[in-house]
């Protein structure tokens, strides 16, 4: 009978109605749009006799009575229904920590992954890696399955491989996974949070109550004090991850092995080896790094050494990160749509060369000098594209003068294929044409998946008019 309010309808918020409602509480949903997608989804909850109001309006007034607002992640924190429900006394938990409240008694543990990048990516590995240590698991949150869903659900689970976005970790305050680990951090969303060190506090939050071990990235020491300020159980060691010889109580790299130096059960021995990079797909050093975050946390759940490498070998890359697409008279042409912010895009641009990169989108408050000066030696030419491409363009001309630039003023869908089209002219054999926007999609499409589709649409039929696809 508890009245509580649902900020948001889509992924997270339509699974927060339903089981609020099949607990008995009392929804309301309260949705700003009203399109289609969105109309089909109230009217599902209507149905079960859910109360949801659409509009403007809805989203500014706080229902009366509620006592506990839950709401979509991506909400911002300054919206005015929160600060109504401050005014009100109602709590605002995000769909991760209802999760986290109403699992049972015999709940699967949480092993947990965030960071600016590599989330989806680390935890699909974790996935694998327990998969192949012969335990029931699943890849959840962030990663765009329900944790609510899962929580409720009748499936078994031993552990749960969780993604955790930074504005997930904002409204989840008392989450306590098992192990967690904060792969990289640098500046994305600052729009959102407000600052780096918001940012990098929601972040933070991870290692929270976490019991076995707090996974950071040695090369990144802002990762490494997230975990000295968290208020962890006792006995919960600080494990590192490092491209490198691992020191005590880090994971590592030696002669092309991945070696664990934190969790080594035979006392004669100095590290356990794990697996080889060449069982790491791409190969590239962010993925390295990855993988061995994945292994730590695994690791620390207590899976053998051999399931680590089975798990690596059998994970595959999702769609749109570092994609090759195909190679047209001698120029490859590789989708890497993914890289939504800058930090991704540097990590992509450094296993090329030389580069026509496409870039462009919704810079979210980022700045370009650092990555425009890091690629200037690498780039051939740059076509821009979307809202914000005078900020690179800008960024570019004051770092790399002498790499030609084409601003692209088209903003439909199809400006793609002229981006495409563009880039063709500029490439010459043994280049790479790069799809690594560092910025946000929704200005031009849909989502990440959509601009990355169109690219690749584009470049086959490049190399179907060149009758060379691959
Ligand atoms: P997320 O879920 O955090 O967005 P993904 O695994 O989907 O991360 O990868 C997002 C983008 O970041 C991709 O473009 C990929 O090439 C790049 N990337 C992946 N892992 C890392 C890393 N550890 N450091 C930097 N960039 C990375």
């Amino acid at each position: 009978g508890v009245p509580v309010t649902v900020a948001g309808l889509g992924v997270s918020g339509v699974p927060a109605a339903k089981a609020l409602h099949t607990l008995g509480a009392q929804v309301t949903v309260v949705n700003s749009t009203a399109d289609e997608r969105r109309q089909a989804e109230a009217a599902e909850l209507e149905a079960l006799g859910i109360a949801v109001r659409l509009g403007e309006d809805a989203v500014t007034r706080l229902p009366e009575q509620t006592r506990l607002v839950v709401t979509a992640p991506g909400w911002r924190p300054d919206s005015p229904l929160f600060a109504a429900a401050a005014e009100a006394g109602a709590p605002v938990w995000g769909d991760v920590e209802l999760a986290w409240r109403l699992r049972g008694p015999n709940a699967a543990p949480w092993l947990a992954v965030t960071g600016t990048n590599g989330k989806t990516t680390a935890t699909r590995m974790l996935a694998e890696i327990l998969t192949a240590a012969g335990l029931s698991t699943a890849a959840v949150g962030n990663i765009g399955v329900s944790l609510l869903d899962v929580v409720l659900g009748q499936e078994h689970h031993d552990v749960l491989a969780v993604e955790l976005s930074s504005y997930q970790l904002h409204w989840a305050p008392s989450i306590r996974p098992h192990s967690a680990a904060v792969l990289n951090l640098a500046p994305d969303h600052l729009d959102w949070h407000g600052s780096m060190a918001a940012y990098a506090a929601d972040k933070g939050r991870v290692y929270h109550g976490n019991q076995v071990a707090c996974v950071y990235n040695a090369a990144d020491p802002e990762t490494e004090r997230l975990v000295r300020e968290a208020d962890v159980e006792e006995g919960c060691r600080a494990i590192g991850f490092t491209l490198g010889a691992p020191a005590p109580s880090q994971f590592g790299v030696v002669d092309g092995i991945l070696v664990d130096r934190a969790f080594v059960a035979d006392r004669q021995r100095e590290a356990q080896e794990l697996a080889e990079t060449g069982d790491v797909r791409p190969g590239a050093p962010h993925n390295i790094a990855n993988a061995l975050a994945a292994a730590a946390l695994a690791r620390a759940y207590g899976v053998a050494p051999a399931a680590v490498r089975a798990g690596l070998r059998a994970f595959r890359p999702d769609a749109h990160r570092i994609a090759e697409v195909a190679v047209v008279d001698g120029v490859t042409w590789v989708d890497d749509s993914k890289a939504t912010n800058t930090h991704a895009a540097e990590a992509s641009l450094a296993a090329y060369e030389p580069i026509v990169w496409l870039a462009g989108g919704l810079a979210k408050g980022a700045t370009f000098d650092e990555l425009a000066a890091k690629a200037a030696p690498r780039l051939r030419a740059a076509v821009l594209f979307g809202a914000d491409r005078a900020l690179i363009a800008e960024a570019l001309a004051r770092h790399a003068p002498q790499v030609p630039v084409v601003e692209l003023e088209r903003t439909d869908t199809g400006a793609m294929s002229a981006a495409v089209a563009t880039a063709r002219d500029l490439a010459r054999e043994g280049d790479t044409v790069l799809l690594a926007p560092a910025c946000a999609s929704m200005d031009m499409f849909a989502n990440y998946n959509q601009r990355g589709d169109l690219f690749a649409e584009a470049v086959r039929a490049l190399a179907a008019a060149a009758g060379q696809g691959q």
